[in-house]
């Protein structure tokens, strides 16, 4: 018996400096990590961060010094930006203590967290899943891993204009806890990438327009929406 289909290429996210390639497991996003993202979404900043996922191959990998192509997706008319710290996991683990937590990190990269606000507002509203407004396709944009951790600054330029800028110490769970958070629930794989949450200053992107996230210490990730 013979499949009449190709199993479909492996995700995977180009690594810094280097040809090699960090094959994709999952991608697990954080909610609200960062207060005043929080109260523009609706909450006090108070309530704990909460989880939800994309599939492995929402990837948009981009390599150093070029600029990924988005499609703009099909079925909304407000497609948002979140910029976001992401972690990715090079070995495993369930119920990992805070203090081991950073022993299970393989790199760090800047990535997108591309979000159909507009369906996501309507399954909000019907207690329904997120899946359409977070998890369609290349809604994760993502540039190479870098195997040093950042501190300091996260930004969003969009056409050039500051749009989202916070410092990486500002988010509610900080890296060490979202894995030890993360880990209670999942049994983490290498492979998996964590995206950690995105600071206040979410807002509407149109066709043609030009993301460039940066990290300090990641360099940057430029993103252009297709026409
Ligand atoms: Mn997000």
């Amino acid at each position: 018996m013979t499949f009449v289909f190709l199993p479909s290429a492996q995700a995977a996210v180009p690594v810094a400096g280097s040809t090699e390639l960090f094959p994709v497991h999952r991608i697990y996003c954080v909610g609200r990590n960062y207060a005043e993202h929080a109260i523009e979404m609706g909450g006090t900043g108070r309530e704990a961060p909460f989880f939800f996922m994309k599939p492995a191959d929402a990837v948009l990998p981009v390599t150093d010094g070029s600029i990924g192509v988005m499609p703009y997706p099909p079925m909304t008319q407000d497609l948002q930006h979140e910029i976001e710290l992401v972690v990715a996991i090079g070995r495993g683990g369930k119920d990992i203590a805070v203090e081991d937590a950073v022993a299970h990190i393989w790199g760090y990269a800047i990535g997108l967290d591309m979000t159909r606000r507009d369906l996501q507002g309507a399954a909000k509203k019907l207690g329904r899943p997120w899946c359409t407004g977070k998890g369609f396709d290349y809604s994760a944009p993502i540039g190479p891993l870098h195997r040093h951790a950042p501190t300091g600054t996260i930004s969003l330029h969009v056409n050039g204009m500051p749009v989202q800028t916070s410092v990486l110490g500002n988010m509610i769970w900080s890296v060490a806890e979202t894995i030890a958070e993360l880990s209670t629930l999942f049994e983490l794989q290498a492979g998996d990438l964590i995206f950690t949450g995105t600071p206040a200053g979410v807002a509407a992107v149109k066709r043609g327009d030009l993301l460039e996230g940066r990290i300090e210490g990641l360099g940057s990730l430029q993103v252009r929406i297709d026409q």
